[in-house]
């Protein structure tokens, strides 16, 4: 194929659009490839679409490779199914819900575990049939609160979804390692740089779970990877482990927790130093980590009301919202306003402790290192007083445990192997092992071997097909544009005309038609604008190699340039010309 520059439905824009926080965003606007239509909202322009196709066929491809078969539900759906689920309500606003004009309720669909589990169900019957995996590469709406940085998070994306079928756990496992292969196998030839993290949250069960990030700095996501024992877990997903607790003798005979005066210290700081100047622990610093920090908060689960939640943590850590946001999934939050603490007058701004806690039935959630036997300089629920030495297990308890503080770089691998470095990703793929959870929800049976009913075990996985764009995007730029890898450019070459000669622009046409003949998929810059303009779009644009036909040709040579390597060589202008090129490009 030869596209003519000249007849492209294209124009490139100079200036960076105003509201693009991202690199991927800015070169994707600036170079052609997408337009925003209303936020989360993008529509695709030859060049973009080109890009998205690829990467849809090389996911395609990795899927029917593990014999994964592809069909296509409606993005339209009816509440039914997602009522059954409880998934109408947990979804919360996140859904786009219409009515059909039989008031009707509809939905958009987010994810479609439902309506594979229902045709699983209605299709099969027989232990035989099984194990199967289907997927689809299909458009998904998500009313997302913060639609961000062009189609790295929209409203409306593609996703490829699968779901895996089985009769047995062990079956579950197959159809699970199958997709992590061939997830690593498509973003190898995407040639991205990822890494494969632990996504298990403690909340959710034991059931394995693992994303696929994109190394990036613009990332939403923060992992930690333990360098010496290959440990790596997106921070929502890290257990924190739990310091040895103490035995009951033990913990009687720790010293008697006793309550201070202590004006002035509503902050972790103050409270710090004025525990260092009464020389509370003799000779021993008083650090944050000794004390005991209560955030407020309220949560509402799907449907149900505002309720007061504590969390207890050492005061030298933050509440971490990713990881409260996985913890408390699929009930929101919010933290506790100036209206809410004057409802609740037991509730003593920096002085909140977690006798107050009890005595008026707050839940109180415990962060993992609050073991029995440990003792803390905490708020003793009056203004200006706190109580040292108020020890777990034997003064307080907590209603359970919740493990939402900041994972810090330097903290210990929860794997107990060394410590733990942080770095910033984009989710591109996540796999999960469902289990039963719909297909108990459905009924998904089929007939056993020995003719008993058996449930079948459920797999989910996801790759974000558009988002994909983006995140190479965002790995292959530099300062002056897109740099493509050569599986997902739009073109194999882009030839630019930068000499007026008619003999240089014959000859460069005559190549074009040379190295389309040669099966190469051609853009042929031939507009009238300058070449200053030409290079700028060349490079802007981003097709791995460039050819200049420019004022060399005279002499008898053209340029070859790689936009990836940033390598050039002459080429002899003739018959041989086209060959050369095409060994070039491989
Ligand atoms: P995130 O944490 O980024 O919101 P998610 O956990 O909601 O992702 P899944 O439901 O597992 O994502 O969806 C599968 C894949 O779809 C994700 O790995 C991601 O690549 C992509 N994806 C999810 N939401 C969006 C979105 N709003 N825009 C573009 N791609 C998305
Ligand atoms: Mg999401």
């Amino acid at each position: 194929m030869i596209t003519r520059m000249s007849e492209l439905f294209l124009r490139t824009l100079r200036d960076d659009p105003a509201d693009a926080e991202v690199p991927s965003h800015k070169l994707l606007i600036r170079a052609g490839y997408v337009r925003p239509i209303a936020p989360g909202l993008y529509s695709w322009l030859p060049l973009g679409l080109k890009v998205l196709r690829k990467i849809e066929n090389v996911v395609r491809e990795e899927m029917d490779a593990i014999g994964a078969q592809e069909i296509l539900f409606p993005a339209l759906l009816p509440r039914e199914p997602y009522e059954q689920t409880n998934r109408w309500t947990e979804y919360g606003d996140n859904l786009f819900r219409l009515a059909d004009r039989r008031g009707n309720d509809m939905l958009l669909g987010p994810t479609h575990e439902e309506l594979f589990a229902l045709t699983v169900k209605g299709e099969y019957s027989s232990y035989k049939d099984l194990p199967v995996i289907l997927y689809q590469v299909q458009t998904k709406y998500r009313d997302e609160a913060r639609p961000r940085a062009g189609i790295l998070r929209g409203r409306e994306f593609i996703m490829k979804d699968s779901y895996s079928f089985d009769l047995d756990d062990a079956g579950l496992e197959r159809s699970y390692l199958a997709h992590r292969g061939a997830y690593q196998k498509m973003f190898d030839r995407l040639g991205l740089r990822y890494v494969i993290v632990s996504a298990t949250s403690g909340a959710m069960g034991g059931s394995a779970s693992e994303e696929f990030l994109a190394e990036s700095e613009v990332g939403e996501d923060t992992f930690v990877r333990c360098l010496e024992s290959g440990y790596a877990a997106n921070v929502e997903a890290v257990q924190t482990p739990a310091p040895p607790a103490l035995g009951d003798e033990e913990i009687a005979g720790l010293p008697e927790a006793v309550v201070h005066d202590t004006p002035a210290t509503e902050t972790i700081a103050t409270l710090v130093s004025w525990a260092n100047d009464a020389g509370v622990f003799g000779d021993r610093q008083v650090t944050a980590a000794d004390t005991l920090k209560n955030v407020l908060l309220k949560v509402r689960a799907p449907g149900g009301d505002w309720e007061l939640l504590a969390i207890g943590l050492p005061g030298d850590r933050e509440v971490d919202a990713k990881r409260l946001e996985a913890a408390l999934e699929p009930a929101e939050f919010a933290m506790l306003e100036a209206a809410d603490f004057a409802k609740h007058p037991f509730l003593v701004k920096g002085y909140i402790g977690p006798k107050a806690l009890r005595d008026n039935e707050v839940r109180y959630l415990l962060d993992p290192r609050i073991v029995a036997g440990t003792a803390w300089i905490t708020g003793a629920d009056a203004p200006g007083r706190h109580v040292v030495g108020l020890v777990a297990g034997r003064d307080f308890v907590g209603d359970g445990v919740i493990d939402v503080a900041e994972v810090r770089e330097g903290d210990p691998s929860p794997d107990g192997a060394g410590t733990l470095v942080s770095a910033r990703g984009i989710e591109i793929g996540h796999i999960f092992q469902l289990g039963r959870k719909y297909t108990d929800t459905f009924g998904v049976d089929v007939l056993g071997e020995n003719g008993k009913p058996v449930r079948l075990t459920m797999g989910s996985y996801g790759v974000g097909v558009s988002r994909l764009v983006a995140v190479i995007a965002e790995q292959c730029h530099d300062e002056l544009g897109l740099r493509w890898p050569s599986v997902v450019s739009p073109f194999d070459a882009h030839l630019v005309i930068a000499n007026k000669d008619a003999d240089a622009r014959a000859g460069a046409l005559a190549l074009a038609d040379e190295l389309d003949a040669r099966g190469l998929d051609v853009l042929l810059d031939d507009r009238t604008s300058s070449p200053g303009v030409k290079f700028k779009d060349a490079e802007l644009l981003g097709v791995p190699w460039i050819v200049v036909v420019g004022r060399g040709w005279a002499d008898g040579t053209m340029e070859l340039r790689n936009r990836f390597t940033g390598e050039t060589r002459q080429i002899a202008v003739g018959a041989g010309a086209a060959g050369e090129i095409a060994a070039a490009l491989g």
